[in-house]
């Protein structure tokens, strides 16, 4: 994390985190900075911010930072950070809630990640599971990698998880109603 001026804090920003906190149910104030979260994150690796410096970030109101990172975007929601945190901070709501403010701003740290989360969530709603058939062309149409993992396809027909037949769950529209509702719950766009 690079040097940063907090008298440039604006209070747009830090209403913005006091926003994303209550959405998340986290108050930042309780991280003191251990970075167990950081150590445990299997992303880690890949993030600009690790899981501590995005609660950091917050903490100090340093909200536009946070939402063009990339980590919450990266992050797998596997909640080990939020598991192992001795201060009980959620973590994992964390990195979805700065998401969905991202979203709202019409934010896109992580083009990709959007494009396959929304495919993903529009794919559940129609068939209440995840079509890879259907993942796989409409990611590489709007990503833009028109042959990305080609080669799988083969395996990918053997082992049945692609093929012609359009498979479904029996009660579509339950799941649909579970997906909205938890999307509206927390203010994401569909
Ligand atoms: S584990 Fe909890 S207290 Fe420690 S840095 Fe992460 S969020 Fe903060
Ligand atoms: S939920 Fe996200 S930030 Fe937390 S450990 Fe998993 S990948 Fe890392």
């Amino acid at each position: 994390m690079d040097t940063t001026n907090l008298s440039n804090v604006t209070n747009a920003e830090l209403e913005a985190a006091d926003r994303i906190g209550k959405e998340a149910g986290v108050r930042f104030d309780d991280c003191y900075q251990c970075g167990k979260c950081s150590a445990g994150c299997p992303m880690a690796h890949a993030m600009d911010y690790v899981p501590r410096q995005v609660i950091r970030l917050l903490q100090l109101g340093i909200v536009d930072e946070a939402l063009n990172a990339k980590s919450p975007w990266i992050c797998a929601h596997c909640m080990v950070c939020s598991a192992r945190c001795p201060q009980g901070v959620d973590i994992t709501a964390t990195m979805l809630s700065v998401r969905r403010e991202a979203k709202r701003r019409g934010l896109r740290p992580d083009k990709e990640a959007d494009i396959f989360d929304d495919i993903f969530i529009g794919n559940v709603r129609s068939f209440g599971k995840s079509n890879e058939a259907i993942l796989a062309a409409k990611y590489n149409l709007l990503s833009g990698h028109l042959m990305q993992d080609m080669l799988n396809a083969p395996k990918m027909a053997a082992r049945g998880m692609i093929g012609p037949k359009i498979h479904s769950v029996k009660d579509k529209e339950a799941v649909k109603k579970l997906v909205d509702k938890a999307l509206s719950k927390g203010g994401e766009q569909k």
